[in-house]
């Protein structure tokens, strides 16, 4: 396979743009080699400026659900663009919405909307604090909840990636009211509570990690931490950027069986356009301004071609929720088959699926938290990765990040997955 457009691409764009690109993962420094420039994409796959086509495992870091470009999406925001771009005013088309997501989630009955999973999540935690008038929350070791001062304390994803724990630039006055615990290890969080009474506004984590890699809740942890967080009276913040329509129509919280007081959305609910979003009950949401005193603001907000492509996403998920056992059995299927390839030629390795989401971690047999995650065999990631994109698959370039499924990917582009995977065998 030939790169010479994106290399030269690549070139251009590092004149211009720090490190070439508008979002660190982006890069490859991870996996190395020219990141590859895509041009368009249909369906379960994505064409770049060399023409050469793709098998999207990655389906834009999770939003592109139904797979790229799905007609109706593209009709709905067609349509809307003829009505102008932007009003800076409220829109019949934010309520809708609103109904629309407020209805199929558990426990929620106000949403705000924002630009991106980072503002939904900076804006539950003041919401939080704001609610609880306390000021510490705890995180997890290798969550990533947005690149907001508040998080950027040892995060995972990207930041893991380069092996830079802190970034510069997040002073040590918040640095010190983020709280770090182990995921799937309730002791850390037990002990965390023990040092800080009275003092933790909020627990926040996704509830199903997918930026240290896929790495499932174990066992009753979600419901530990739940009471853990009502005997606090601290609040539970469920992070579903990533799980929020795509473990369930109403997420983490439906797929568990788990209430959490603050949710947060991304990724699927803008169906492809910037849109993030913060929800919980009533008496909580009620102390966001300009009902209440905790400031929180936007001036495109609640776009309304935005609200289109999201509420048309959301819409098609809603009136097909077989889907999300449809992808969940894709996903188990290419885990499971990957995994006795593997080992079948005598390769340890773990591999972690749960609903829709997946990650292979060579070189160890279970991987439960960051720590785990970071003794995996990096190097072989870094091969299998390279082998499968010459071979026109792209997996995410890193083995800290987690595989989207769409519900494009069907049993040819499964078998190419699994064959190309025997070759890269074969080719070791
Ligand atoms: C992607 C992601 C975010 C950040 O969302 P952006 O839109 O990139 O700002 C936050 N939390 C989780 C769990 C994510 O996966």
């Amino acid at each position: 396979m030939l790169f010479k457009r994106s290399r030269s691409l690549y070139k251009e764009a590092q004149k211009y743009i720090p490190g070439g690109v508008n979002s660190p993962v982006r890069a490859f420094k991870s996996v190395g080699g020219v990141p590859v420039f895509i041009k368009s994409a249909k369906g379960a796959y994505l064409t770049d400026e060399d023409g050469n086509t793709y098998i999207d495992y990655i389906n834009s870091w999770g939003p592109m659900i139904l797979g790229h470009n799905h007609s109706n999406v593209v009709e709905a925001v067609t349509e809307q663009m003829q009505n102008g771009f932007s009003f800076g005013t409220p829109t019949e088309l934010e309520t809708e919405i609103a109904k629309l997501i407020t209805s199929s989630v558990p426990n929620i009955d106000k949403i705000r909307m924002v630009n991106s999973g980072t503002e939904a999540c900076m804006s539950a935690i003041r919401l939080a604090r704001g609610y609880t008038s306390r000021n510490k929350i705890i995180k997890f070791e290798g969550c990533y909840h947005g690149h907001s001062d508040s998080f950027l304390i040892k995060a995972g994803s990207g930041v893991a990636t380069f092996g830079n724990p802190n970034s510069p630039g997040v002073t040590d006055g918040t640095a010190i009211d983020t709280l770090l615990a182990k995921y799937n290890d309730i002791d850390s969080v037990k002990s965390v509570f023990e040092k800080n009474r009275g003092e933790i506004a909020a627990i926040i984590l996704e509830p199903i990690a997918g930026n240290m890699g896929c790495i499932p809740p174990k066992g009753d942890f979600l419901l530990k931490l739940k009471q853990l967080c009502e005997d606090n009276q601290s609040l539970l913040i469920f992070d579903e950027v990533m799980t929020g329509f795509r473990a369930e129509m109403g997420g983490a919280q439906e797929f568990f069986d788990i209430q959490a007081d603050i949710v947060t959305f991304g990724k699927i609910i803008g169906g492809g356009m910037p849109v993030g979003a913060f929800a919980a009950k009533k008496e909580i949401m009620d102390y966001l301004s300009p009902d209440g005193k905790v400031y929180q603001a936007g001036t495109l907000s609640g776009n309304p071609i935005a609200m289109r492509a999201g509420y048309t996403t959301l819409s098609i998920l809603k009136n097909d929720l077989n889907i999300f056992h449809r992808i969940t059995q894709t996903t188990k299927i290419l885990s499971e088959e990957l995994k006795a390839i593997f080992e079948k030629a005598g390769i340890q390795l773990c591999i972690n699926q749960c609903s829709s989401m997946m990650s292979v971690f060579f070189g160890i047999s279970e991987v439960s938290n960051y720590d785990d995650a970071s003794k995996a065999d990096h190097e072989m990631f870094n091969k299998y990765f390279h082998f499968l994109l010459n071979n026109g698959i792209y997996l995410p370039p890193s083995g800290y990040e987690t595989w989207f499924i769409s519900d494009c990917i069907k049993d040819i582009e499964i078998e190419k997955t699994l064959d190309r995977s025997k070759k890269f065998i074969s080719s070791i």
